[in-house]
């Protein structure tokens, strides 16, 4: 079977490897499709993503969907061979204090699917079969298929952030970035029942696909005359993961409203304009991951078929490096899709 290999910085190879047996507890799935997610861009342009560094070779993905194999020996009842599923990425301990106190995505144990915060590294699941935990599972929707299932574990995570925001119904939602996160955050905002979205991008490509998303005004974020700017916003979403972006989120967001900074900024040090933060009292809280916002995510996916158009293109996985080179370019792409074939 081929996988998707991260050996390095600039190092990404598809390789022949040895199809994996499922052991206690697990499952056998046949991948389907896999999101490239921006931090497995990350991992192969600077070799890590935030301030985790890849210390070994890796499976890349986390954002899976494929059908059932089979089950390892003493396996939860999960659903039967043959059924469509979504991979839920995220293994938290369930016994640090995080978790006891239901703060599950910031577990300081926990084990996720293609990361390198943790050593040894959690492989991924980009490759054509992966033994993954069985109560990790989650069947499809019967109106959702594979292709627009991958979105998923992306839109869990938009889903997260907006949660963190508190309530956004009747609010005013700003939104800096239009990669396929900040397009998923429009499509939860409106979820949950903002009443308005703007979203800032420099790419007029991207913009168009957080109009897909269902966003009301797109404005160009190099553009101080653009008519789109709003004078402020009652919450503020960083999904650009650059300084500026929350530069723009601390400046826009009203007096007392909430930035969620949700992009993954550099590694290190970012400057960020604190003084706003104490002069008009704004909270800053950060979004990491998601927990029970997944099922939530394929129930949103199964009631929005426009959400199909965020799916740029699906590549074999046989051609991953173009696949990868097409992610990375924002004025070409939205969501790209390896394709590792029928089971
Ligand atoms: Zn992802
Ligand atoms: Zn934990």
């Amino acid at each position: 079977m081929l996988g998707c290999v991260i050996h390095g910085r600039g190092d990404l190879r598809v390789e022949e490897l040895p199809v994996p047996e499922p052991g206690p507890g697990q499952a056998l799935v046949a991948v389907r499709y896999g999101g490239v997610c921006g931090s497995d861009l990350h991992y192969l342009r600077h070799g890590g993503v935030g301030d985790f560094r890849l210390r070994e070779p890796m499976l890349l993905g986390h954002e899976v969907v494929g059908t059932v194999l089979a089950y390892g020996t003493a396996s939860p009842a999960g659903p039967a061979p043959g059924t469509a599923v979504a991979v839920h990425p995220a293994t938290p301990c369930g016994a640090c204090p995080e978790c006891v106190r239901g703060r599950r995505t910031i577990c300081r144990d926990t084990r996720y699917l293609g990361s390198a915060a943790r050593f040894p590294h959690v492989q991924g699941g980009f490759a054509a079969r992966v033994v993954v935990p069985a109560d990790q599972l989650r069947p499809l929707p019967a109106s959702l298929e594979l292709r627009r299932a991958a979105l998923a574990e992306p839109l869990a995570v938009a889903l997260h952030a907006v949660h963190r925001a508190g309530d956004v119904a009747g609010r005013h939602v700003l939104v800096t970035g239009a990669g396929p996160i900040g397009c998923l955050v429009v499509a939860a905002a409106r979820a949950a029942g903002a009443t308005r979205v703007t979203v800032t991008d420099l790419l007029p490509a991207a913009l168009e696909y957080a109009r897909t998303a269902g966003a009301d005004t797109v404005v160009r974020a190099d553009d101080p005359d653009d008519p789109g700017w709003p004078a402020e916003a009652d919450v503020a979403v960083e999904a650009s993961g650059v300084a500026a972006g929350l530069e723009t989120c601390l400046r826009l967001v009203r007096r007392g409203g909430v930035v969620v900074q949700l992009g993954m900024l550099p590694p290190g040090p970012s400057p960020f304009a604190g003084n706003l933060v104490v002069s008009r009292e704004i909270e800053l809280r950060g979004a990491f991951r998601f927990d029970a916002e997944f099922d939530e995510a394929l129930r949103l996916l199964a009631a929005r078929p426009a959400l199909d158009g965020l799916v740029s293109a699906v590549v074999p996985v046989r051609e991953a490096a173009s696949a990868f080179a097409l992610a990375a370019d924002r004025s070409r792409s939205c969501k790209v899709l390896l394709d590792f074939g029928a089971p």
